[in-house]
């Protein structure tokens, strides 16, 4: 014998059943065949609807419940021949009054109880059994149809009745003794209580009906058909790169379906597990594929340590706290009597060592009845004052890691909370079952997508970790970034198995966002044609509702706005990369602020291109701090733009001119008076100060400015006509140097806590003295580098430099 259930979406509609009826006439060659149908997928909770609607005098059921005739008449119309038709039809008809009927007794009550919403459920499997039965028929198959009622006797716990198995056992084999059909067809889902009452085995519970009759009349084997194929590593509508799971012991596949998995109802595999009945998951859409093999597997053939990731919404937590319950035995079996008395089913326990506090976790629906016993069963406690008032947490959701072999292998749970910790993801509560095959963690419900894609990427390896990359400030360093990315998109997923996707992006204009990532081919179109307008804060509003993981926030702008939002990001664990220096050269106040959130939220935040474009400057300085080097002096020419015009600078062409191509070759901010009036390297000085570990500000910093102070006022055009106006003064700097054999650099330094930035003339034997184009140099003298520095040198400036520095930061912050 085998079983072979088919779930709703496998029966949902005409279509569908053929595929299904392929299946089992296929099947059925191979041994005599029980076939377990549940309701036309969705049917359930409109038979459901409509009692609930019925129950507050609301007539809308009538409608539904004749759209629902409909769906059935039209898939029993589509499948059988027309000789056929109208027997099938006037059966769905009849059952639709009846259902009629029921609701218009409800309506009359008012009252909708637990034994009639098993009536109307059970409506559904009924239905869609007897379609199918039909069918197999009509093909002139060897099948027949029997109610389950009459093979499965339970309790009279409505909607989630116990199965009487001695009772239950004793009539299937009974049954199958005595008739011997090729094909038996079941509804799934419901049974009977023993006085004869229609009963439900529970939400989901077709997968139990096979279950249970496949262990009693011995099955070789139980086929769980549906819609995906097999079990998978995670809900695959959660995780994108969820993969199929080829075997699972019973023991991981009922963790994981009691945590969550709902491609198998958990009850299903104990009955199949105490006869060691291979149970398979097959998809109906996809017959030939494998699947999942449920079985005995021992811990050793297990490739991977974690099976699954699985996770429960809808759960509350009470805290019950006190000095009342330390050292008193029993405390706990009362705590735990007062719940199931009222059937409220715990879900998680989690108790502290120095037993001041129990907590446990129970499905949200329960709350009310579960207060009420607790604080009923410990009135006397709480009155006294040694047990505080239960402490509710709501809105919570249980995320699982399954495996039987996780007990042998040290650091999952470090690994686990590691993983969620730096993506902000707040533990609530964490429980480990003493088996080891299980560990979960109790967190706020709007995390667990970002829980289980974060967890999925980092156990199961062979899948990609993914960066979600949001940039604001797509010019000149921000376009030339995104064809850098667009360009390794390829290498990154191949040698570091890294997805970036660029999931928001803006300029000053507009905003566009796809958390499958932009198109990077064509994104100027995109933007232009589909984005938004531009709001700076619903463009960083969105990020952080958004809540993805690995969330990366580029600044690839100048702007003092967007600088001032970086701490509400790392707030959310959003990693913050900056070649804006705003944020880090305002106050040390606000500089330290960030620092001190990036810590304590795990959220990265760097800066490199803040200093030197795309050199290594400050990687260098925190990495010689790290090793416990100390820094004695910094000596440093930071501007690209300074060095520029002074190495091209020779007095045959106006000063002004000069200034103006390095602006036109993208070597300046975008307002060229920062870097002539020093401005800019002074930030640049200061943020290695502060990096060094000096509380520096702006004003504490000297600048002994070359630029004529009429230069500086008015607007950009008035700088540069003012600056022809003073070509004699700037020739007479360089003429002065050039007389002497030197040559002139802006030079910033930082010596003994002091910062101070200004043109200086630079003899040759100086190490400052060689330095080319827009380039920068560094030196640091050290407690190690003492004679010799060390030196950092190259382009200071340019939207390439400064975009691969910023991509090398956006890389650091993923990882
Ligand atoms: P059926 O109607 O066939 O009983 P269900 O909807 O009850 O199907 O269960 C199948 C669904 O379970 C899948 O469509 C999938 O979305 C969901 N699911 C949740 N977790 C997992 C998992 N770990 N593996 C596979 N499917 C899962
Ligand atoms: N149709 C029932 C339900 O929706 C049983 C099942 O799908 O297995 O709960
Ligand atoms: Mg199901």
């Amino acid at each position: 014998m085998q079983v072979l259930k088919f779930g709703g979406s496998s029966v949902a509609n005409s279509e569908n059943i053929e595929k299904v009826a392929k299946v089992i006439e296929q099947k059925a060659k191979e041994d005599r065949t029980v076939v377990v149908i549940s309701a036309l997928a969705g049917i359930t909770d409109i038979l459901l609807d409509c009692g609930n609607l019925a129950s507050e005098g609301n007539d809308e059921y009538k409608d539904k419940l004749k759209a629902a005739e409909l769906r059935h008449i039209e898939v029993a119309k589509n499948l059988m021949p027309v000789v056929h038709q109208s027997r099938s039809i006037s059966n769905i008809k009849q059952q639709f009054n009846e259902l009629e009927d029921i609701c218009k007794g409800v309506a009359l009550l008012r009252e909708l109880s637990t034994a009639t919403k098993d009536r109307l459920a059970g409506f559904g499997e009924l239905l869609s059994s007897q379609i199918v039965a039909e069918r197999l028929i009509a093909l002139n198959i060897d099948a027949a149809w029997k109610d389950s009622r009459e093979l499965i006797t339970t309790d009279s716990n409505f909607t989630f009745a116990t199965v009487d198995f001695d009772t239950t056992n004793e009539e299937i084999k009974n049954y199958f003794l005595n008739n011997h059909q090729q094909i038996t067809i079941v509804p799934g889902f419901i049974a009977a209580s023993n006085n004869g009452k229609s009963t439900t085995l529970g939400r989901g519970g077709s997968d139990y009906t096979a279950a249970i009759i496949a262990a009693a009349t011995d099955a070789n084997k139980v086929e769980i058909w549906t819609d995906v194929t097999g079990m998978m590593t995670a809900d695959p509508r959660l995780v994108a790169a969820a993969k199929n799971i080829k075997r699972i012991s019973y023991q991981e596949a009922m963790e994981l379906s009691h945590f969550g998995a709902k491609v198998i109802y958990p009850p299903t595999i104990l009955p199949v597990m105490r006869k060691g009945i291979p149970a398979w998951i097959k998809n109906t859409f996809e017959p030939e594929a494998d699947g999942t093999l449920i079985e005995n597997v021992s811990s050793k053939d297990n490739e991977n340590i974690i099976r699954g990731i699985s996770s429960v919404n809808h759960v509350v937590l009470l805290n019950l706290e006190g000095t009342g319950m330390v050292g008193i035995p029993g405390f706990s079996k009362r705590l735990f009597e007062a719940l199931a008395s009222q059937k409220v089913n715990v879900i998680l326990i989690t108790q502290a060592s120095s037993e001041h506090s129990i907590c446990v976790g129970i499905e949200s629906k329960n709350i009310t009845i579960a207060k009420n016993a607790i604080d009923e069963a410990f009135s006397y406690e709480m009155a006294i004052g040694i047990l505080e008032p239960l402490i509710i947490e709501h809105d919570l959701s249980i995320v699982a890691l399954v495996g039987d072999n996780m007990k042998n292998h040290p650091g999952i749970s470090g690994k686990m909370f590691g993983a969620l910790g730096r993506n902000g993801i707040n533990v609530r509560a964490i429980a480990q079952g003493s088996s080891e095959k299980n560990i979960s963690t109790v967190i706020s419900r709007n995390d667990v997508t970002k829980a289980i894609n974060v967890l999925h990427e980092e156990f199961f390896e062979t899948t990609y970790k993914r960066i979600h990359l949001f940039i604001v400030g797509v010019g000149n360093v921000g376009s030339r970034l995104l064809g850098q990315i667009e360009q390794q998109l390829g290498y990154l997923e191949e040698h570091l198995q890294l997805q970036i996707r660029v999931a928001g992006i803006a300029n000053s204009k507009k905003m566009l966002f796809n958390d499958e990532g932009v198109n990077l081919s064509d994104w100027q179109s995109t933007l232009q044609a589909s984005g938004e307008t531009m709001d700076m804060n619903g463009f960083i509003k969105t990020i952080q509702s958004k809540n993805l993981r690995n969330a990366v926030f580029a600044d690839v702008t100048a702007n003092s706005d967007i600088a001032t939002t970086y701490d509400s990001l790392l707030q959310k664990s959003v990693a913050v990369v900056a070649c804006n220096k705003i944020a880090c050269s305002s106050s040390f106040d606000y500089y330290k602020k960030l620092k001190q959130l990036s810590k304590e939220f795990n959220a990265p935040f760097h800066f490199e291109t803040n200093v030197g474009a795309g050199l290594p400057v400050i990687g260098t300085l925190n990495d010689l701090l790290r090793s416990g080097d100390s820094i004695n002096k910094i000596e440093a020419v930071l501007s690209g733009t300074l060095n520029f015009v002074f190495n091209n600078y020779d007095g045959t062409k106006p000063f002004a001119e000069v200034v103006r191509q390095a602006q036109n070759e993208g070597y300046t901010e975008p307002d060229p008076r920062l870097d002539l009036s020093g401005m800019d390297v002074m930030r640049k000085i200061m943020i290695l100060a502060r990096e060094s570990g000096e509380k520096l500000e702006m004003e504490d910093i000297s600048n002994n400015s070359f630029m004529p102070e009429s230069c500086m006022q008015g607007s950009v055009e008035n700088f540069y006509e003012e600056m022809k106006k003073h070509e004699t003064h700037f020739k007479k700097l360089y003429e002065a140097a050039n007389n002497a054999g030197n040559k002139l650099k802006f030079v910033a330094s930082f010596n003994e806590g002091k910062a101070s930035v200004g043109l200086q003339q630079i003899p040759p034997q100086h190490d400052l003295y060689h330095l080319y184009g827009k380039d920068n140099v560094v030196l640091f003298y050290t407690s190690r580098y003492v004679q010799q520095p060390l030196v950092i040198k190259g382009a200071g400036a340019g939207a390439d430099v400064t975009a691969s520095g910023l991509f090398a930061d956006i890389l650091r912050a993923g990882r």
